[in-house]
C-alpha cells in the first residue's frame, strides 16, 4: 500500500481532466472551486467558475460584492449558503489575515464555510503539504483499496483515514496526489456503477478487486426519507403592450433559499379555484387562470410538490414587485426550483 502515490500519479499525469481550476494554484481559485464542486457536477461548475471569477478576480472584490449580485452569480448552483460563507469567509481574509489566503491548516479550517476536507485540499494543492482531503471519492477509492467495510459517513472512518493517508503523500507532489485520489474516484472508481478495475492503476494492490468484492463497499448508512411539502405557486402576469411582467419577492425568512427571489406562494395544495378564491381575497386585481403546471423539485432533505397557476392581472399592485421577463434573466437570483415556470 505503501506505493500508492508511485502508481497513482504517473496514471493521474497521463489522465488528468483539463478543467479551468486546474490551471494555477491560487488559493483563493482553488478554495473558490472546491466550494461550487460540493455537492455539484463538474460539468456544471465549469461555466460558473469561470463567471464568477470573470466578475470577482480577487479576495477583496468578492468581499465588497452587494448581496443580490452574489446570488445572481450563483443562481442555479443551489445550496446557497455556500455563496454567503464565501463573502463572508473573504472578508475574514481581508480584516484579519490582510487580504492574503492563510496557509496554516488550522487558520484555514478555521474559516467560516470551509471543512476538514476543503482546508485539506487547500493546504496540499497552493502549499504542498501533507493535509489529507478525504472527501466521498476518496473515501470510496480508499475502502475498496483496504477492502474496509467501516461505514465511510462516520466521522471516525473520515479521521482513520485522514491519518493512514499523511503517511503515503509523496514529499514533493502532495497537491497532485490529493487530485489524482479524487480524479481515480471521479473517473475510474466511479460511484454509480461497477468499477473499472481493469483501468485502474491500483488494481494490482486494491483488496476488494483482488478478493472479488468491489459490488459491497463502500459500506454507507441508510438515506433518511426526505420531507415533502405541498406547494401552490402563483405567477402573476400583466401585459402592458408589449412588455409582459411578472410579481415576485424576496424570501425574508431565514433557511432554506433565504435572500433569494421567488413567485408567491403558500404552502398548501390549492385547487385552481381555491386559488383564484385566495387571490381574491388578498386584494390582487387578478383576471385569468391562463395555465397549471405541476412540478416536483428535490432538494438534499425535503421535496417540494408545486402546483404553478399562471394568472394574468387586470393592472399592477401597487405594493407588489413586478419585473420584466429581461430582468428576471438579468438582475434578480430566481432559484431553479421558481425558474422552471418562467422556462415552460
Ligand atoms: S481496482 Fe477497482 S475497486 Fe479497486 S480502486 Fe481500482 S477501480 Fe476501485
Amino acid at each position: 500500500m505503501s506505493r500508492i502515490s508511485e502508481l497513482i500519479l504517473p496514471w493521474f499525469y497521463e489522465n488528468k481532466r483539463d478543467l479551468p481550476w486546474r490551471k494555477d494554484k491560487e488559493p483563493y481559485h482553488v478554495w473558490l472551486s472546491e466550494i461550487m464542486l460540493q455537492q455539484t457536477r463538474v460539468e456544471a461548475v465549469k461555466e460558473y467558475y469561470v463567471r464568477f471569477l470573470k466578475e470577482l478576480p480577487t479576495i477583496k472584490s468578492l468581499s465588497e460584492c452587494p448581496d443580490d449580485k452574489l446570488m445572481k452569480l450563483w443562481e442555479g448552483l443551489g445550496y446557497y449558503n455556500r455563496a454567503r460563507n464565501l463573502k463572508l469567509t473573504a472578508a475574514t481574509i481581508m480584516t484579519d489575515y490582510h487580504g492574503e489566503f492563510p496557509s496554516e491548516l488550522e487558520q484555514i479550517r478555521s474559516l467560516k464555510g470551509i471543512g476538514s476536507y476543503t482546508a485539506g485540499a487547500i493546504g496540499s494543492i497552493c502549499y504542498n503539504k501533507k493535509t489529507p482531503a478525504v472527501d466521498g471519492n476518496v473515501l470510496r477509492v480508499l475502502s475498496r483499496v483496504y477492502c474496509d467495510d467501516s461505514n465511510i459517513d462516520l466521522e471516525t472512518t473520515k479521521k482513520k483515514y485522514r491519518e493512514l493517508l499523511y503517511d503515503l503523500y509523496p514529499e514533493d507532489a502532495c497537491g497532485d496526489f490529493t487530485q489524482a485520489l479524487m480524479e481515480l474516484g471521479a473517473l475510474v472508481c466511479i460511484p454509480n456503477g461497477i468499477p473499472k478495475c481493469e483501468e485502474c492503476p491500483l488494481a494490482g494492490c486494491c483488496q476488494a478487486h483482488l478478493q472479488g468484492c468491489t459490488h459491497r463497499l463502500p459500506v454507507r448508512s441508510e438515506k433518511k426519507q426526505r420531507t415533502k411539502t405541498d406547494m401552490t405557486v402563483f405567477v402573476f402576469m400583466y401585459q402592458d403592450g408589449e412588455d409582459l411582467y411578472y410579481a415576485i419577492r424576496k424570501r425574508t425568512k431565514k433557511g432554506l433559499l433565504h435572500g433569494l427571489y421567488e413567485f408567491y406562494n403558500v404552502q398548501e395544495a390549492l385547487c385552481a379555484e381555491a386559488a383564484m378564491e385566495y387571490v381574491k381575497a388578498l386584494g390582487i386585481h387578478a383576471d385569468n387562470l391562463i395555465k397549471e403546471i405541476k412540478y416536483k423539485h428535490i432538494f438534499t432533505h425535503t421535496e417540494w410538490h408545486m402546483t404553478a397557476y399562471y394568472i394574468t392581472c387586470k393592472q399592477k399592485n401597487e405594493d407588489m414587485l413586478w419585473v420584466l421577463a429581461s430582468e428576471l434573466s438579468g438582475d434578480y437570483a430566481l432559484p431553479t426550483a421558481f425558474r422552471v415556470f418562467v422556462e415552460v
